[in-house]
């Protein structure tokens, strides 16, 4: 990738429409635009200041000749005044695919390059106009497929986490050219921080590191959606569940026992909460090998699974397959992943008390509820936004970590800090937790993008189409 190229991409969706943008990026886009776009005032386009709205021609190559093919806006924005931080022009042009084609092809004719997938945001990143958890946070809030990711993902391009990580790292340089500065000129008393300053500012830091690594429950919830399994025995009423959290007819309901054998995975928002939804062969001793294989299947699906919905037919008594899956369901429960035993067919009249108090003395969270009328699925919805939403966090004006690479760095960064510390409460010589913190400041370093890895940053920006 040459940052010295001009380049130039449709940056609106492929399709017909009122209006579509061709933006052009680089130390010569004012240049190429020029060639493609003919003010009607007859004054040159260089000549109109930066962010000006300017009516013109808009031409492209026909054959030897440059002939004007629509009417259209130019606006002009200075480096570095502009999304990338270079030169910019976009051209608004009308909204057909072959008008904006040609369009595209008259710049790329007029000496620009076609910009590569995410090649925009990329240079703006390159250039200073954004940090890395920024440029992802543009991605989410172009991915977003609801109000709380939205929201979030506002947030993030805000900054607000690039901010915290900024001052995060402040304070460690500080403690770092203290420590220096005791290492180099030991005679001298440079050291502007004591050994309990020192430590009490490790410690805040480490305070505020954690409350960050705290928040990704809430952004690992929302932006990346917990891995949810449905299941129970054949008939309890899953697909029914299914269907009514997806709010359609995704899943075959019937009363045919062993209708879904296969892992049907869709996600869907419940309590503002993403959960990537798994609906499961239901659990039965059968002979029908596809059925096995299924079974198999929901096995491991719950054992990857951060939230189970073991769901129970209400109205009748538990069955062997049943009483097995409680013993499994109590022991990832013991192990941490929060299980949710809905009582379905509330709607029914018939209830089996045993069924009910079984369920809720071997786990420690039911709802009772009706797939099918919708009658309890709110009280689902609060007690999934309770276990995965800190309702103290607000999405747009807090720092949130959104995703499992900004937590690892976070994360790496917490481990060292909590090595130095201990170094320090041991008593051993200052110098000895340099290396920690700095281990922790080239983590943090690494969320922001500032020493980042070429191939993460690559692989980042692989992710946006082009035109972004
Ligand atoms: P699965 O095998 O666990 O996926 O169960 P299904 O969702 O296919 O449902 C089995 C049968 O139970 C179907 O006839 C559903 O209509 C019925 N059913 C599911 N949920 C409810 C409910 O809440 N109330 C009542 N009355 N019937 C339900």
């Amino acid at each position: 990738m040459q940052l010295l190229d001009t380049i130039a991409a449709i940056s609106t969706p492929h399709g017909k429409g009122g209006v579509a943008l061709v933006r052009i990026s680089g130390a010569r886009a004012l240049s190429v635009a020029s060639r493609v776009f003919r003010p009607k005032s007859g004054r040159p386009l260089e000549s109109y200041p930066a962010r000006q709205a300017v009516y013109g021609s808009i031409l492209a190559p026909d054959g030897e000749e440059w002939v004007a093919v629509d009417d259209g806006i130019a606006t002009v924005f200075a480096a570095p005044s502009s999304f990338t931080g270079e030169e910019t022009v976009e051209l608004c042009c009308h909204g057909g695919i072959l008008l904006t084609q040609t369009v595209l092809s008259g710049v790329l004719a007029a000496g620009a390059r076609a910009a590569e997938a995410g090649e925009f945001t990329r240079r703006a990143f390159l250039n200073g106009k954004m940090d890395l958890s920024a440029a992802e946070a543009l991605g989410s809030l172009l991915e977003a497929g609801n109000r709380q990711q939205l929201s979030l993902a506002y947030g993030g391009l805000g900054g607000r986490l690039s901010e915290q990580i900024r001052s995060c790292y402040e304070s460690l340089l500080d403690v770092m050219t203290s420590v220096q500065a005791c290492i180099d000129f030991p005679d001298e008393d440079l050291s502007q921080m004591s050994r309990e300053d020192m430590q009490g500012a490790l410690e805040s830091t480490a305070c505020r590191l954690r409350d960050l690594a705290a928040s990704y429950r809430t952004g690992h919830a929302i932006a990346e959606g917990i891995p949810t399994v449905i299941c129970g025995r054949t008939n309890a009423g899953k697909s029914t569940l299914y269907n009514a959290l997806l709010g359609r007819e995704a899943a075959i309901v019937t009363d045919v026992e062993g209708t879904t054998r296969d892992v049907l995975s869709e996600t869907t928002v419940l309590g503002g909460v993403t959960l990537r939804l798994s609906d499961t062969a239901g659990l039965r001793s059968t002979e029908d090998a596809v059925e096995r294989i299924g079974i198999d299947r929901t096995y491991r699906a719950m054992q990857e699974a951060e939230l189970i919905l073991a769901t129970f037919d209400r109205t009748r008594p538990l069955s062997c397959e049943e009483i097995a899956l409680l013993e499994q369901l109590a022991a990832r429960e013991r192990e941490g992943t929060p299980v949710i035993a809905l009582l379905n067919k509330a709607d029914r009249d018939e209830r089996c008390e045993q069924t009910e108090r079984t369920l809720l003395q071997t786990l420690s969270r039911t709802v009772t509820l009706s797939a099918q009328t919708g009658q309890g699925l709110d009280e689902l919805a609060r007690v999934v936004e309770e276990l995965f939403l800190d309702g103290s966090i607000d999405l747009r004006n807090d720092a949130v970590v959104a995703n499992a690479r900004q937590h690892a760095a976070v994360a790496a960064a917490l481990a060292a800090l909590d090595q130095a510390l201990e170094a320090l409460s041991g008593g051993l010589p200052v110098d000895v937790c340099c290396l920690d913190i700095r281990e922790a400041m080239r983590a943090l370093s690494e969320l922001d993008g500032r020493a980042i890895d070429e191939q993460i940053v690559a692989a980042i920006f692989s992710r946006f189409c082009v035109g972004k």
